[in-house]
């Protein structure tokens, strides 16, 4: 019984390894998460039969049925529910779930004293027990940012002094918590969560603008760490392998984020991001509109145009009629490529989901580095729903909470179309100067009816 365990185990991790390697490819990524599940549900099973670490199988049972009735439940409804555009919210409280789960399977472990001789497991359950309330209470808060519950960024004088002390005082308290065996006060033990969570709070809430990818992506890194390092605890492979794999998975797109951003990482959690102390740019000039069968007429008779897609597309689900547009365009002779910013959307890859399920081929989807020395070779650059991704504050305002992050060059395609509904800011609050240039022209309303007026133009010429 015993072998055959392990065996599955051994088979839920090969399938988590393997689910990810194909979720690296827009092609294969569907795949991937459908191996991934069933390595997942396999795991689930076999932890099912056979409780890890308890005796009592009816105690299991029960807490198994209830939480794969009651977790499983809420999370098959809000997951059939959510739209694709609060997707990452979705997984921001998700991924906090994970690492509070991580957190109370430590607080179990050091309150139960089972390992209290070996100070290796404890100091495992102890780290994971950090890193997982971290990645708890600061995914919540990214989620509420996300979902604009929480639309201020929280800053105060000396803020990373109190944050490098509370997180001193944790560091401290995990120690004595690690090889104080079972001689710890309950207090301390107490104290310890407490201030791993609020820690989480307080690195999080003066985050804000644009960085929040950065910060989701870590947390998500977090996550995985915390789960493995339980895994560990409790002797569970395929726990282990599966955090491992979240976390490198999570290390790396984290350096991606950050790269994207511009920012060094070790600036995540004790620094300000965006902080800006200077007044940031007036603004000058006004908004010029354009007609839908204007800017369809442009396009139509341009050589090249470049597509940037935001989360306004998203929000909008045009991706299908800008595909038809794309067709069209094609059709006439004009080379029509997409252009993509890695924070574009709220979420890694979002764009690039998005375009998929349209059907839009991946050779001419392109990334910030490669075609951004292509915008001063063309006609007319057309933004879907995006705004902070092509806003040249970030790279002409030393004073705007943006500055740094590499943004894409619509500014110097020679005609530049905005698709958006008004005058609404973009997910850093900030304004965006392109809007304001001599060479943009502003179609207002939904990108989805405005793509709908593009198409109708484009046909009829
Ligand atoms: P932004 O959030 O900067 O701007 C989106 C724009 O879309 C708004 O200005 C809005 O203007 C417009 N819009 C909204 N709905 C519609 C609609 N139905 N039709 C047409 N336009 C619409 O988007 P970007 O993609 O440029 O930038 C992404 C931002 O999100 C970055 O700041 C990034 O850091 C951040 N972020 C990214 C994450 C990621 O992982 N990718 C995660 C978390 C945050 P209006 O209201 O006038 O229509």
């Amino acid at each position: 019984m015993e072998t055959f365990i392990n065996l599955i185990y051994l088979i839920a991790a090969a399938l988590f390894i393997l689910g990810l390697k194909r979720m690296s490819s827009p092609v294969t990524a569907r795949d991937g998460i459908v191996w991934a599940g069933v390595g997942m549900v396999l795991a689930t099973v076999v932890t099912f039969i056979h409780p890890a670490g308890s005796e009592d199988f009816s105690r299991f049972f029960l807490i198994n049925i209830a939480a794969i009735t009651i977790g499983g439940g809420i999370a098959w409804v809000t997951g059939k529910k959510v739209k694709m555009t609060d997707m990452p919210q979705m997984i921001a409280l998700y991924n906090g779930m994970g690492g509070g789960a991580a957190a109370a399977i430590s607080a179990v472990i050091l309150i139960q004293q089972e390992y209290s001789h070996d100070i290796i497991i404890q100091s495992m359950a102890v780290l994971g027990a950090l890193i997982g309330s971290m990645a708890f209470s600061g995914s919540l808060i990214a989620y509420a940012k996300l979902q604009g519950i929480m639309r201020k960024t929280y800053r105060f004088e000396n803020q990373q002094l109190v944050n490098g002390l509370t997180f001193l005082v944790v560091i401290l308290l995990g120690i004595n918590l690690a090889i104080s065996g079972s001689d710890y006060s309950m207090f301390g033990l107490f104290l310890f969560f407490v201030l791993a969570l609020a820690f989480g709070v307080m690195s999080t809430a003066p985050i804000g603008g644009a960085d929040m990818p950065v910060v989701i992506s870590l947390y998500n890194a977090f996550t995985g760490l915390a789960v493995g390092l339980e895994g560990y605890v409790l002797g569970i492979p395929a726990m282990m392998i599966a955090g491992i794999v979240v976390g490198s998975a999570g290390t790396l797109l984290t350096q991606l984020m950050a790269k994207a951003m511009n920012r060094p990482i070790s600036n995540v959690l004790f620094s300000n991001f965006g902080d800006s102390s200077g007044e940031a740019q007036e603004v000058t000039g006004s908004m010029k509109e354009i007609e839908a069968s204007d800017a369809a007429i442009q396009m139509a008779f341009a050589s090249k145009v470049l597509i940037i897609p935001g989360y306004g597309m998203a929000v909008a689900q045009a991706q299908h009629k800008i595909w038809e547009m794309t067709k069209l365009l094609q059709e006439r002779g004009v080379e029509v490529k997409f252009a993509i910013h890695p924070v574009a959307g709220r979420m890694p890859g979002h764009m690039n989901v998005l375009l998929a399920e349209a059907g839009v081929p991946y050779d001419i989807i392109a990334d910030l580095d490669e075609i951004n020395e292509e915008f001063k070779n063309t006609d007319v650059a057309l933004v879907i729903g995006a705004n902070d991704v092509v806003n040249p504050a970030a790279r002409n305002d030393k004073n705007s909470p943006i500055y740094g992050m590499p943004i894409l060059n619509a500014d110097y395609a020679s005609n530049v179309i905005v698709m958006k509904r008004g005058k609404g800011k973009g997910f850093s609050g900030i304004e965006n100067h392109l809007f304001f240039e001599e060479n943009t022209r502003m179609l207002y309303g939904d990108a989805q009816a405005s793509a709908n007026k593009l198409v109708a133009t484009i046909k009829e010429l």
